[in-house]
């Protein structure tokens, strides 16, 4: 498989440290607030990799933190702590923030079909860690004490910027427009590792450390999580390209310097999500969440396949006007596959296999996933029968995760998994529309969507799913 590395620029043949074994780590969501769906994009996107890597014959250790704890994260170390204004909007402590948050995560990511990493550490649980590397990187001379913090000295490294061509002058970092600079840092890329005294003096998490009392800075707690759980030797870690600099170049510094040797040597970075009107926001504009999407009458399955019809490396933009092209053209390609169900026979082996191949030739130049499901339209074009056609709609579904079966089935009329009560109130509801007695089909509607299913009309027919 050919994938494209930010750390060398080019799409180069993907190698492991193990050979037929993958350590993968992927940045966890920052847990103060829901995941907007620019978030989940990079989510959806390491999801597939993963999938396809599996796919491919590797074994899968993927591993994940959850940042509840040192989340300055806005620019370098002097950004707003956002789990603590969190905390104060909701009338929470800290972790009941974290906790809830936590758990609305991993439910999106169950709506978008996004697999659980194998571990998902929080960070608060790895504290005695963060301690340990830190009072390492200081006996080596790479860490510092300097006004009650503990910084990374970057003037240690020979080469710091490993992602980019920027210079010391050009990256100012913490001294942006608004943000005071840390004048206790010896070089202005130098970053905290932990913090006895930040502007943050009503922190509610704090735990003792040889340093004083204290929390640790953001980008330890990767370092320290991976090492732990992916070994000395990470394959490739992932993350929302916005990370590259300075969270995923602090990483890099920091692992190193810890363990005298290279780290990792592939990245990953998944381009954004914008809106029309520009970035993504979780403070500013509409709450693009996935709850957001099911009020507004969307399957997550079709903002997933809205994802995946587009490389990861271009910039994305969504509207609802390009989600509805997505949702049309996802309903489709689901009245194509209903249409081959019921047909007997055995998938014929050599079809399959030259079918297949056009799936595995576009993922395997830079998870082309936009080509893979050409590929996945041109089985359904093609003239082979239609056992093979759903074998392979099938395997391809490995990775894509799109519910194709699924909802094939349920267009067709043939799921009968829906629990007795709500396909009765389904019968009485499809007999008022009939009669064309609306007010009582929606007072139906509203019955089952209370009851913990989602109800939408679609071109083949009424889809009801659990929430
Ligand atoms: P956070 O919860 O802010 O730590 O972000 C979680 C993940 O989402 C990180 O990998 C970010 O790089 C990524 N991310 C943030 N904004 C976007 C966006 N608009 N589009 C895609 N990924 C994003
Ligand atoms: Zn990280």
């Amino acid at each position: 498989m050919r994938l494209y590395n930010t750390l060398t620029r080019s799409k180069d043949e993907f190698v492991t440290h193990t050979p037929g074994r993958v350590e993968m780590y992927t940045c966890g969501p920052t847990v103060y607030d829901y995941a907007h769906i620019g978030n989940l994009r990079s989510y959806i996107m390491e999801d597939v990799l993963e999938k396809y890597l599996e796919y491919s014959g590797y074994e899968v250790n993927r591993v994940m933190n959850i940042t509840d704890v040192g989340h300055l994260t806005s620019d370098g170390d002097t950004g707003d702590d956002k789990m603590l204004k969190g905390a104060k909007r909701e009338h929470k402590s800290v972790m009941e923030l974290a906790e809830f948050y936590t758990a609305a995560f991993f439910e999106d990511c169950k709506r978008l079909n996004i697999k659980k990493p194998d571990s998902v550490v929080p960070a608060t649980g790895c504290i005695d860690d963060f301690i340990r590397v830190i009072s390492s990187l200081i006996e080596k001379g790479y860490a510092y004490l300097a006004g009650g913090n503990v910084y990374f000295d970057t003037s240690r490294l020979d080469s710091y910027y490993v992602f980019n061509d920027f210079s010391q002058e050009d990256l100012a970092v913490g001294v942006r427009e608004g943000v005071e600079a840390d004048g206790n840092k010896k070089n202005k890329a130098d970053f905290a590792l932990w913090f006895t005294k930040s502007k943050f003096d009503n922190q509610e998490l704090k735990w003792d450390s040889p340093w004083g009392v204290g929390y640790p800075g953001w980008h330890i707690e990767c370092s320290c999580i991976s090492m732990k759980h992916n070994g000395e030797y990470l394959d490739i870690h992932c993350g929302g390209i916005d990370n590259a600099f300075p969270h995923h170049t602090n990483e890099i510094a920091q692992s190193e310097a810890y363990l005298g040797h290279s780290w990792c040597p592939w990245w990953f970075h998944v381009h954004h999500l914008n809106t029309e009107s520009g970035k993504m926001s979780k403070s500013k504009g509409e709450r693009l969440t996935v709850s957001r999407l099911i009020e507004r009458g969307y399957d997550p399955i079709v903002y997933r396949f809205f994802v995946l019809q587009s490389h990861y490396r271009k910039t994305l933009v969504f509207s609802y006007e390009n989600l509805d092209n997505a949702k049309t053209a996802y309903e489709k390609l689901i009245g194509k596959i209903s249409s081959l169900l019921g047909a007997g026979g055995q998938p014929d082996a050599a079809r399959l296999e030259g079918l297949r191949s056009m799936f595995t030739e576009a993922l395997d130049n830079d998870l082309n996933t936009s080509l893979g499901i050409t590929a996945l339209y041109d089985v359904l074009k093609s003239d082979a029968d239609a056992a093979t056609k759903l074998a392979l709609v099938s395997d391809f579904d490995r990775v894509l995760s799109l519910d194709l079966i699924e909802n094939a089935k349920r267009a067709a009329g043939q799921d009968s998994s829906l629990p007795d009560e709500i396909a009765s109130l389904l019968e009485q509801r499809s007999a008022a529309r009939k009669a064309k007695d609306f007010a009582k089909a929606d007072e139906l509607r509203a019955k089952i969507q209370e009851l913990g299913y989602t109800v939408e009309e679609t071109r083949q027919g009424t889809v009801v799913r659990k929430k």
